[in-house]
């Protein structure tokens, strides 16, 4: 019987959607997701965030902020870094990847394959942090968001996706980070999931990042800017929900969400 519901419910749930925004398109909207173009009058709530999630593509702030930078930035529009690019993509997250794999030249996309989970739309099983298979210089963009908290050899991996870089390269680094946190913070005697999950947020998170993120970028060899909200007009920061509309309390959130872009020189 549930299931039934359920399979009713995503029957009708296209045209309720597409009605919705029809009437949107008539009567305006308060937002609008700039990874989908889904406009509505609420974002929906996860437990971490309220009122941050996009409705229709579930694109958080981080990933909005990463499309906007590529939308209105000058020197980060999707048309100089990405266009007509290669470009490898980890962790490929939908609403990201639907924005730019039609623009690449070439779009690759690998993850650290793990046991139980499928990879079906992978190119290539890739340690980040040991790429031999990878030739220097083969990537004109490289994006690794909200990747590198799971990798022990972390500075490693910044190193490598450095060396993969052609000159004039970017890469594009997301990170979970602490509100105010100077130094990333990381014990290696802590192997439990529950108790990582206690200091750094998720039970597969190897350490909660710090200020320092940019310190470790540029000494891999990185020009770096680090893109937050204030990027952005307040038209927009509202319109595209680039920011937490209300403050998380959770210890460990990041309120703060920067978008970290690695120019290799
Ligand atoms: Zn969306």
């Amino acid at each position: 019987m549930k299931r039934t519901i359920k399979k009713a419910l995503s029957v009708i749930r296209t045209p309720l959607v597409q009605l919705g925004q029809v009437y949107y398109q008539a009567k305006g909207s308060k937002f609008e997701c700039n990874t989908c173009n889904h406009k509505t009058n609420s974002f929906k709530s996860n437990s971490w965030h309220q009122y941050s999630v996009c409705p229709n593509c579930t694109s958080n702030v981080r990933q909005r902020l990463l499309a906007a930078s590529l939308q209105y930035l000058e020197a980060f529009r999707i048309d100089t870094i990405i266009s007509d690019k290669r470009v490898l993509h980890f962790a490929p997250e939908p609403p990201i990847r639907k924005l730019i794999k039609g623009k690449a030249r070439d779009y690759k996309t690998a993850d650290f394959f793990a046991e139980g989970y499928a990879y079906d739309h992978i190119d290539y099983n890739l340690d980040i942090s040991s790429m031999q298979t990878v030739p220097n210089e083969s990537f004109d963009c490289v994006i690794a968001c909200d990747v590198l908290e799971h990798v022990p050899d972390h500075i490693g991996g910044i190193r490598e996706v450095y060396r993969i870089l052609s000159k004039g390269g970017y890469c594009i680094f997301t990170v979970p980070q602490k509100d105010f946190l100077k130094i990333t913070f990381e014990d290696q005697t802590v192997t439990d999931p529950d108790e990582r999950e206690r200091i750094y947020g998720q039970r597969d998170h190897l350490r909660i990042y710090g200020d320092d993120f940019v310190d470790m970028m540029q000494a891999a060899g990185f020009d770096v800017t680090a893109v937050d909200e204030h990027y952005f007009e307040e038209k927009l920061r509202t319109r595209h929900v680039l920011a937490p509309p209300v403050l998380s309390k959770h210890p460990l959130a990041t309120n703060y969400r920067k978008v970290f872009f690695g120019k290799k020189l």
